[in-house]
């Protein structure tokens, strides 16, 4: 790109755009980095230097950017209609999906309910949880619980569930008044982590929602979790038993098991969904990112036969779910995602996905041994690790020194997009990294680090 257009261009940028995440003053000496171009796991900015985008574009991003097939999906769509509503009129791309969607989600889960990004398709989850107590005549059931640490969005309903003090507490006034139980964060046991600490921890978080339910389930409509890892949350990977010991409480109490897999849905974890490593199924499931491959925005919120049945009625009982989107299934986004699901069945996504993965996981011992670096963990192509003054006593750095952001920025210059949460670093790499990526992500990274740590 001609250099005067770009000055003119980061000079708009900073008159007139406000990023998301951003303290706007963090940029006001220097520019965002200003990408003309994506091809597969990698962007590249205004003079052609190439990044890596090991957070697959804000965790969305499965098989690549500019997949050409997902390309000729969006083309092949928009030559035959753009958007249009989905209340009174449907299209094949929007029925097509949620067939699809129906047949490859955990089992039970039986109709779709679309809208257009992560929080909304929490939005509905959870007023169709609350609507359908209601319309079973169960109205006392009108709260909600979730885990400390959780983040579901950023609309106020998904707020309301979060669980991250730093993104949330402000917000509190506006909020409804939830349950907040606590994360099974296995991090706690440190280098005392053994099988039987490890089930002991899940068992005594399990038994604090067991004694909520005990005492409020007659006041409780759902409890809303992300299955496997909190994301946003610091990336903490938890036990699969904690899952599953929460799908047998919420059918012992009856209590909607809301599954949040906005961003762990698609393969991420290993598995087409995260729920799949426990065995279980949620009452209602919430997807989004992954669905379209990160291309496109698009969410579907799916729910059990018994909970659609509620609303089915005639007209005059009032039992309408009254929520929807402009962008409700827009049909280019439903075309790219049925062409993203066709690339996972006939490529071999994921089967690739767990070679690289493996990759990673071999890869990933050479952090471990860093002295300012605690808890490698990883989940499929997800993989994370806290920054410590000193790990091994869990010695912070002192506050304001912003370490994960001085790894952001030493990242650019290896050509990695590394987005950190906090002090925590990880990858969220899209399925298509081939093990040689792998391994030339983890090297740069060790770089980075060498020159950030000394380490
Ligand atoms: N739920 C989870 C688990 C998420 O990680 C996110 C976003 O990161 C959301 C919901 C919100 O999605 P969106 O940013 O599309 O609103």
């Amino acid at each position: 790109m001609e250099s005067q257009y770009k000055k003119e261009l980061l000079a708009k940028d900073r008159q007139y755009v406000w990023h998301p995440f951003t303290q706007m003053k963090d940029y006001a000496e220097q520019d965002h980095l200003l990408i003309t171009r994506a091809q597969g796991i990698e962007l590249f900015d205004a003079e052609g230097k190439a990044y890596y985008d090991t957070v697959s574009s804000w965790w969305c991003n499965v098989h690549g950017h500019g997949n050409p097939r997902i390309k000729a999906a969006i083309q092949r769509q928009l030559d035959q209609f753009d958007h249009i509503m989905f209340s009174g009129l449907t299209h094949q791309p929007g029925i097509e999906l949620a067939e699809k969607l129906v047949h490859i989600t955990p089992e039970g889960l039986s109709k779709v309910f679309y809208s257009d990004n992560g929080s909304t398709a929490v939005e509905v989850a959870i007023k169709m949880s609350f609507q359908y107590w209601q319309q079973i005549g169960r109205t006392s059931k009108t709260g909600f619980v979730f885990m400390e640490n959780s983040y579901h969005g950023d609309t106020i309903g998904a707020v309301s569930v979060g669980g991250v003090d730093l993104y949330h507490a402000m917000f509190k006034p506006l909020l409804f008044s939830a349950h907040r139980v606590p994360s099974p964060d296995v991090r706690v046991l440190g280098s005392a982590r053994t099988p039987e600490r490890e089930a002991a921890l899940v068992a005594d978080a399990l038994e604090a929602v067991r004694a909520l339910f005990q005492e409020r389930a007659d006041t409780i409509a759902g409890i809303i979790v992300e299955p496997m890892i909190q994301a946003a949350g610091g990336m903490v990977i938890y036990p699969a038993a904690y899952l599953a010991g929460l799908r047998e409480l919420c059918a012992q109490y009856d209590v909607h098991l809301i599954a949040d897999e906005v961003a762990t849905g698609f393969g991420r974890t290993g598995t087409m969904f995260a729920c799949e490593h426990a065995g279980i199924s949620p009452d209602i499931l919430c997807v989004s990112k992954g669905l379209t491959a990160g291309m496109m925005p698009l969410a579907a919120t799916l729910c059990r036969e018994e909970i659609y049945a509620a609303f089915y009625d005639d007209y005059a009982t009032q039992k309408t779910f009254f929520h929807g989107h402009s962008f409700t299934g827009n049909p280019v986004a439903c075309a790219v995602a049925l062409e993203s699901l066709r690339l996972f069945e006939e490529e071999g996504v994921l089967e690739q996905s767990h070679r690289a993965a493996t990759e990673l996981s071999s890869e990933l011992r050479a952090f471990a041994a860093l002295p300012q670096v605690a808890d490698v963990r990883q989940i499929g192509m997800i993989a994370a690790m806290d920054l410590y003054q000193d790990a091994a006593s869990r010695t912070p750095f002192e506050s304001g020194t912003r370490i994960g952001n001085r790894i952001y920025q030493a990242g650019l210059e290896e050509g990695l997009i590394l987005r950190p949460l906090g002090d925590t670093i990880y990858y969220w790499l899209p399925l298509s990294t081939t093990p040689e990526q792998v391994v030339e992500i983890t090297e740069r990274t060790l770089r980075v680090f060498q020159q950030v740590l000394g380490s």
